[in-house]
C-alpha cells in the first residue's frame, strides 16, 4: 500500500470517538470541561463518543454519577439528552517511579466499561496516592502496577500509554521514558493492545519502529478546553457500541478505521530546541551542535522526531502491513482564523465558526469529509482554498519545539507569520517527511 492511499474512507466512518481529555478538575484547564458542555461541544465537532477525563477524581466522579446514565449500546449519555453525545469512562494517570535505578514518568490513559469500576479504582489509587489534588493524579507505583490494578478492578478495559513520544512525561519519552514496551511493562505488556502518539507524532513516524507494529495507534485532543476536543480523534466503522469499539481497538480488522491527527510539526514537541532561547532544530542539526544549544550552551530538549530517528529501525518511507488511514487536520477555528487574517479566536471567527456548524455540518465533516463542490457557495473561496489546502496537506509549518506549538499556514507566502525557515509540504505525505532529515 502506498502512503498516498492511505486516506481515510469516509463512507464507511459510523462514528469519531475523542477518548483522552480533562475536565475541569485538572490544572490549567477551561470551567466548560463539564459532561453537559462536552455533549454540546462534540455535537458541533461532529464526535459522536468522547471520554469523561479524569473519573479518578472523587468530586468530578460524583458529577458524572449525577449527570449521566448508561445507554443501551453500553456507553454512557447525559440523563436528559439520551440521543446525545456518548461517553465512556477514561482517565489520564501520571506514574513517577524509579525503576533499575533511573527515575520514570509515564502518562497513561485507562478507560473501563462501568461507573462501578470506575468507583472500585478510585477507591484503590487513593489508598495509594492523592487522587483529590489533580484530575490527573500523580503515583509513585511502577506503570505496570497500574496495568494490575485496572485489570484487577475491570472486566473490560483499556491501558494505552498517553502521547508515547513528549519527552517529559511519556513510555518513549528523551527525557524520563524507556527504550522499549516491554522493559516498562513486563509481564503486563500483554495486556496493552494500543499506543496514543500523541500530537507531535503522526502514524507514519512511528510506523518506523517495527516494534510497534503489533499495536493499535491511537489519536486523541487530550483537550484542557473544549475547543480542543476532536483536534486528534479515531474514526470507527464499527456498530455505536462500547464493547464493539474496545473490540475495534484490540483488532483494528474489527472497525477502527484509523485517524485524525494534527500535523505532527504543529505539535509542541516536534522538533528539538530551546523555548526561551528561541532555538529550534532539526534532529540533525542538534546532533552536529552535539546536543548543546547554540545560545546558552545547555542541553537542548530533544524532541519526538529526534526521539523517533533513535529508537526506529525503518527509513520514513516504510508503510507496514496493517497500517491504517490518517488524515492531517487543522482545527475550524485556525483556519477561520488564517483565512479571516486575524490572530486569535476573535469574536468574528466564533460568529463565523457557530454559522458554519450550525449551517452546514459539524467542524470534522465540514474540513474533512463533505466534498469541496459541495462547499462552494456557502463558504467564501479563500476558506475553501484553505480547507482543499489542509486536505491536500499543502501547508508551510515552522516546527514546534520544547513546550511551545509549531505554527501552521495554510495560504503559503500570504502569510506574514511562518518565517521563512518553515518546512514547505507539498501535498504529498511522503515528501515533508524527507524535508525533515
Ligand atoms: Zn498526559
Ligand atoms: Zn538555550
Amino acid at each position: 500500500m502506498r502512503k498516498d492511499n492511505l486516506t481515510i474512507p469516509w463512507d464507511k466512518v459510523r462514528f469519531v470517538a475523542d477518548l483522552h481529555i480533562h475536565s475541569n478538575y485538572s490544572r490549567a484547564t477551561s470551567q466548560e470541561m463539564t459532561p453537559r458542555r462536552l455533549n454540546e461541544y462534540a455535537k458541533m465537532k461532529g464526535i459522536k463518543v468522547m471520554g469523561t477525563g479524569d473519573f479518578t477524581h472523587p468530586l468530578y466522579l460524583k458529577e458524572l454519577e449525577e449527570a449521566l446514565e448508561k445507554a443501551p449500546d453500553g456507553f454512557y449519555c447525559l440523563k436528559d439528552d439520551p440521543q446525545g453525545t456518548r461517553f465512556c469512562l477514561s482517565a489520564e494517570i501520571s506514574n513517577i517511579f524509579s525503576w533499575h535505578g533511573k527515575t520514570h514518568r509515564i502518562h497513561m490513559v485507562i478507560i473501563v466499561s462501568d461507573l462501578k469500576e470506575a468507583q472500585t479504582i478510585q477507591a484503590h489509587l487513593k489508598r495509594l496516592g492523592n487522587v483529590s489534588s489533580d484530575g490527573r493524579p500523580i503515583f509513585g507505583f511502577p506503570a505496570k502496577d497500574l496495568v494490575r490494578i485496572v485489570r484487577e478492578s475491570s472486566d473490560n478495559f483499556l491501558v494505552i500509554p498517553a502521547h508515547i513520544w513528549t519527552p517529559w512525561f511519556s513510555l518513549f519519552g528523551a527525557k524520563s521514558g524507556f527504550d522499549s514496551i516491554e522493559e516498562c511493562f513486563e509481564e503486563e505488556t500483554e495486556h496493552i493492545y494500543a499506543l496514543e502518539t500523541g500530537l507531535s507524532s503522526d502514524p507514519p513516524m512511528n510506523w518506523m519502529w517495527s516494534a510497534l507494529d503489533r499495536f493499535t495507534l491511537v489519536s486523541n485532543s487530550d483537550a484542557h478546553s473544549p475547543q480542543k476536543i476532536g483536534r486528534e480523534a479515531n474514526c470507527f466503522s464499527c456498530e455505536l457500541d462500547l464493547e464493539a469499539m474496545f473490540q475495534a481497538i484490540r483488532e483494528p480488522q474489527k472497525g477502527f478505521l484509523g485517524t485524525i491527527e494534527f500535523f505532527p510539526e504543529e505539535g509542541k514537541y516536534h522538533w528539538d530546541g530551546h523555548r526561551l532561547c528561541g532555538v529550534a532544530l532539526s534532529p540533525k542539526e542538534t546532533i552536529r551542535l552535539g546536543g548543546l544549544c547554540p545560545k546558552c550552551g545547555k542541553p537542548l530538549t530533544v524532541g519526538v522526531m529526534h526521539r523517533v530517528l533513535e529508537l526506529s529501525d525503518r527509513d520514513e518511507s516504510t508503510v507496514p502491513d496493517g497500517a491504517l488511514p490518517f488524515e492531517h487536520l487543522i482545527p475550524l477555528s485556525e483556519v477561520l482564523q488564517e483565512a479571516l487574517g486575524v490572530k486569535s479566536f476573535s469574536k468574528r471567527v466564533r460568529q463565523e465558526y457557530e454559522r458554519i456548524v450550525k449551517e452546514i455540518a459539524p467542524e470534522i465533516d465540514v474540513l474533512c469529509r463533505i466534498p469541496i463542490e459541495t462547499l462552494k457557495g456557502v463558504l467564501s473561496e479563500r476558506l475553501i482554498q484553505g480547507i482543499l489546502n489542509m486536505r491536500e496537506g499543502r501547508v508551510d509549518i515552522m516546527p514546534g519545539h520544547d513546550g511551545e506549538y509549531g505554527i501552521i499556514s495554510l495560504y503559503g507566502s500570504d502569510s506574514k507569520d511562518v518565517k521563512k525557515t518553515a518546512i514547505k509540504k507539498k501535498g504529498n505525505k511522503k515528501a515533508h517527511q524527507k524535508t525533515l532529515f
